[in-house]
């Protein structure tokens, strides 16, 4: 078979990888536009931060290693500039030189991620330290301004991940950081009274939080930055992550189907469909960031823009069009990250999520020692279950802490994926040793409230 694959990090290359695995014959070309192949994205933040001194480190495969060691072709400066379906080509465009030529396949993987939304927002065409944070060409460009400009102010907008992420690392650079949100809250995965730790975990460490205004315009070519409100914040660089979209145009030339929000729309194996008729396409796929996928809590469609379902979703389609079966248990948007010194980790539906889509849930919480509180160092993680008050199967869980904090997400999780409930919760056998935890775990704990 030749298999070609559209973008060559998380969903891309674990695809070609595992492709190759599967069968020593068959023709895998892996095409790339910008430099670099299967980086960590997710570390992008910690370097323009210090935090990974060496830049090298970034950059877990390179494009001779890896086509070498899985015997691939990866073509980097290649974009996919256009799909035809009919005849089973694509053209390729060499962003070096402008060359373009075609390249046949038998099965086709688009991969190609989703880009930080730049909306036209006045002034910002004109300013020059207004950054967006994707791959490793825009944290050069960050980690620059901060090492060569010395920034004494930065405003970052937007309080997810990405945002949230630049924060802690400018605000560890010595910078003084404002965070614009729009809503009442950062991080929508948690819950608002679980969000509010967090808000006080920023102001801890000196961030100036500014919640429920957003960014009208800049002025002074982004030196200043006017908020919706009228407030006006001075910005030696601005970063903007308020979310992201997913890079359809491929797609979306190619007359395939895309859901409400542009995501591409898959079939439980990742075929695409048409647009129109709505009729799967037997040899093209979409996985990672562009894609909808089903919601595990409710069968739903959403989008789930994180690395693990990118990851998988690149072995599983490789694993199909080897016919290896598998089944797609849906998203459930597990996640984790750091602020300062917490922790917060999050799974399944939040109680806003299931209240919009008029779900029955039960919520409780638990306050909960990291480990035996005789033991030094323990500390408190603030959780919350969330679960069905019928079938009591478990539907979501969230929790703020510090040590051990994504741990016990982590083991809920896996009691959700199981289908488990309150009382799962309660028989998990976890391990115990008073530097670890407790003979009652807090997940323990969590089960015997909801009881
Ligand atoms: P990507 O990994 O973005 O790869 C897509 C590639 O396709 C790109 O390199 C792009 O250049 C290329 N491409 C696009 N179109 C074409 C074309 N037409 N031709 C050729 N090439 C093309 N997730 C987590 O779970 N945890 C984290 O801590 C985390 N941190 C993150 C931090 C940052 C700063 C960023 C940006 C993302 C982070 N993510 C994190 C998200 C995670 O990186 C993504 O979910 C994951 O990379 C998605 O994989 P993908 O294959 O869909 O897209």
């Amino acid at each position: 078979k030749k298999i070609l694959i559209v973008g060559g990090v998380a969903g891309g290359a674990t695809a070609a990888a595992r492709l190759r695995r599967l069968s020593e014959e068959d023709e895998i070309i892996l095409f790339e536009r910008d430099e670099y192949i299967s980086f960590a994205n997710c570390g992008l933040p910690y370097y323009i931060g210090d935090v990974i001194k060496d830049r090298s480190k970034l950059l877990v495969q390179t494009v001779a290693g890896m086509s070498k060691r899985f015997n691939l072709d990866i073509r980097n400066f290649s974009e996919v500039v256009a799909v035809d379906r009919a005849g089973s080509t694509v053209k390729v465009k060499n962003t070096k030189t402008g060359e373009t030529y075609t390249e046949t396949f038998d099965h086709l993987i688009l991969s190609p991620g989703a880009k930080p939304i730049a909306p036209p927002i006045p002034g910002l065409a004109e300013a020059d330290s207004i950054f967006t944070l994707r791959n490793v060409a825009d944290t050069d460009k960050i980690k620059a301004e901060v090492t060569e400009r010395s920034p004494k102010r930065a405003v970052v907008v937007g309080g997810g991940f990405i945002g949230i992420e630049m924060v802690e690392n400018l605000r560890d650079l010595g910078i003084n950081v404002t965070l614009v949100e729009k809503l009442n809250q950062v991080l929508k995965p948690l819950d608002y009274e679980m969000a509010q730790i967090i808000h006080q975990e920023l102001n801890a460490h000196g961030v100036n939080v500014i919640l429920g205004d957003g960014v009208d315009h800049f002025e002074d070519a982004g030196k200043k930055v006017v908020l919706e409100s009228g407030m006006k914040l001075d910005a030696d660089m601005v970063i903007l992550a308020i979310g992201v979209a997913p890079e359809n145009k491929l797609a979306k030339d190619a007359g395939l189907k895309l859901g409400p929000r542009g995501h591409i729309v898959t079939t439980e194996t990742y075929e695409v469909m048409d647009g129109a008729s709505g009729e799967v396409i037997k040899n093209i796929y979409a996985i990672g960031d562009a894609i909808e996928v089903r919601d595990f809590v409710d069968g739903s469609q959403t989008a789930v823009p994180l690395a693990w379902p990118a990851n998988r979703q690149g072995r599983t389609v490789a694993d199909h069009i080897n016919g290896i079966p598998f089944k797609n248990h849906g998203i459930q948007g597990t996640s984790v990250a750091k602020v300062f010194n917490k922790v917060f980790a999050t799974t399944g539906n939040n109680v806003g999520q299931l209240r919009a889509k008029g779900l029955p849930f039960q919520q409780i919480h638990a306050h909960r020692g990291n480990h035996a509180g005789y033991y030094p160092e323990s500390t408190n993680i603030a959780l919350k279950l969330i679960y069905d008050p019928k079938t009591l199967k478990v539907l979501g869980a969230q929790a703020v802490g510090q040590e051990g904090t994504e741990k016990r997400i982590d083991v809920i999780a896996s009691v959700m994926k199981m289908g488990g409930t309150i009382y799962d919760l309660q028989d998990m056998e976890l391990s115990y040793a008073p530097p670890f935890s407790a003979a009652k775990d807090p997940v323990n704990i969590l089960g015997y409230i909801a009881q």
